[in-house]
Parts: structure tokens; sequence; C-alpha cells
């Protein structure tokens, strides 16, 4: 069964290699600091202007609150 990085929707044999890759998806502009999930930040806004994290089960919400810039996380780290 083929897995889909829903950012950049490149395909991979297995649940590793995917998550692997979500590591390092360019794509994916946006961490959550809730659920710690990546993903690009089309997927956290409808209008530009409320985010959300896009992971159904979690809370995180506001960009530059709980959603952050993946450069930002990686700077501070
Ligand atoms: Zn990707
Ligand atoms: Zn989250």
């Amino acid at each position: 069964m083929t897995r889909t990085c829903r950012n950049c929707k490149r395909t991979f044999s297995s649940e590793l290699e995917l998550e692997l890759h979500r590591d390092v998806c360019s794509d994916a502009q946006l961490v959550c600091e809730v659920c710690g999930e990546r993903f690009a930040e089309r997927y956290a806004t409808t209008d530009g202007w409320r985010y959300d994290c896009p992971n159904d089960d979690c809370d995180g919400t506001g960009l530059k609150e709980d959603l952050r810039p993946v450069s930002d996380v990686l700077v501070s780290q």
C-alpha cells in the first residue's frame, strides 16, 4: 500500500519512508507545537487569516502561537 505525503503529494511504499520524508519535506512550512505535526501552510488556513492545526484531534491554533514556521523552530533549537 502506498502512502502519500499530503504536503507535496510524493508517494512512498511504507509508513516509515513517509515519516522520514515528512521531516525534510520542503513543502511543509509550518510545525504545530502541540502535536509536532508538520504541514504546508495552505492546510492550516482557509482564509489566510485564521490558522488551525489540520490534525483533527489537536487544538493547536494561531500562526506564531501554536503553529510556527519550521525555520523558526529549527533556529530556536
Ligand atoms: Zn512531502
Ligand atoms: Zn497540532
